[in-house]
């Protein structure tokens, strides 16, 4: 199963099922969380027993939800995969499926398109990070990718033994120490391009350092300047830790990145909101724009929940019932419209962030909208 490229994501995304609907499975297969078969067994009929039932009947939905069925069941290597995703349309001879090392949330969507949402959202989540650990001797450059390290090359360069031994008054001292700098220079010069090549080879979009002080500042100039635009900190780990503490370390950084991320996208919510322009926020305001089919991108604040009400035959949301605003039919009370809100997002194509502690969305009301029009 090959990892996904930005390209793959965005052809599936303009794939569509004109002889038959496309089937995207996300499959939850999270050992944490599903420790034995039998209940990974039962996630997966629940979910495919739902899924027939809207089938209505297609025949090539019902193989695709067949084959997706074989696949699990053929056995799944669990030890490095969390979550599945597979795109299907038997008609159109689609079959995508991609394993992730992070897991999903569990739904089958039957549409005309491939439903990309919540995949595009897992790689914002986890954008490629470059690490480069180095000390006067060692230079390591390591790449994670969806919370996994790939050790990407090694760099050890002797340099003279004892050479911070000798003593100060010796003339021959200076002459000795000029040496030593000028080979670091030269060490930190040559990881810098070892970086490089990672980089060229792998594209990242953020890189951090892990280096004593002296070490980082010499090494940050050496940098290639498409490396210098992607710096995003520095991590206090050594060339010679393990692959856990550069893990930790790293994803304690990625964290940081996507609260910046977040917090600059409610910084755009809110400049919208002020200016009455292309912005709804509330969950009134939402689920009308999410009804009326303008929501670009939703903003949720994690853990945000509220009950409401779902037109069983529109399949509007509303805050409030019992009366459809959109048909006028009765509604049904839901326990979570906030997660249905998701969900339709997620079907419709919009993105879709659930932002971790930030004030500012609260204040909005928790959840908001970037409208299209
Ligand atoms: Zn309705």
């Amino acid at each position: 199963m090959a990892a996904i490229t930005d390209e793959a994501i965005r052809e599936l995304a303009a794939f569509r099922g004109q002889q038959a609907p496309v089937t995207t499975c996300y499959l939850d297969v999270d050992g944490r969380r599903l420790a034995r078969p039998q209940e990974l067994d039962q996630e997966l009929d629940r979910l495919l027993r739902d899924a027939r039932a809207r089938a209505g009947g297609n025949g090539s939905v019902l193989a695709d939800l067949k084959r997706v069925e074989a696949l699990v069941r053929d056995g799944i290597d669990r030890s490095r995969t969390r979550g599945i995703v597979v795109f299907a349309c038997q008609a159109h001879d689609l079959w995508e499926v991609v394993a992730l090392p992070v897991p999903v949330h569990s739904r089958v969507v039957i549409n005309s398109a491939p439903a990309v949402g919540q995949l595009e959202a897992i790689l914002q989540d986890h954008p490629r990070i470059g690490v480069l650990l180095a000390d006067k001797q060692r230079a390591r450059m390591l790449v994670v990718d969806l919370g996994e390290l790939t050790d990407r090359s090694e760099l050890l360069e002797e340099l003279p033994r004892d050479y911070d031994s000798r003593g100060h008054s010796d003339q021959g001292y200076d002459r000795e120490q000029h040496h030593v700098s000028e080979l670091t220079q030269q060490h930190l010069r040559h990881a810098a391009s070892v970086a490089f090549q990672v980089f060229q080879d792998t594209p990242f979009e953020h890189l951090v350092l892990g280096a004593p002080d002296p070490v980082a500042a010499e090494l940050e100039s050496c940098l290639h300047p498409y490396l210098k635009q992607r710096l995003a900190g520095r991590i206090a780990v050594n060339a010679s830790a393990s692959p856990a503490e550069v893990r930790d370390a790293v994803l304690a950084v990625e964290g940081d990145i996507e609260r910046r991320r977040e917090a600059e996208v409610v910084r755009r919510l809110r400049d919208a909101v002020g200016t009455g322009q292309r912005a709804a926020a509330g969950l009134d305001a939402v689920l009308t724009a999410l009804r009326e089919q303008r929501v670009e991108r939703l903003l949720v604040s994690a853990g945000f929940s509220e009950t409401g009400w779902h037109c069983g035959s529109c399949g509007a949301l509303a805050a409030l019932g019992r009366t459809c605003p959109g048909c006028g039919a009765e509604m049904a009370h839901v326990d979570d419209v906030v997660e249905d809100a998701i969900e339709e997002a997620l079907a419709r194509g919009c993105k879709v962030e659930i932002c971790v502690d930030n004030a500012d969305l609260d204040v909005l009301g928790r959840i908001g909208a970037l409208l299209r029009f």
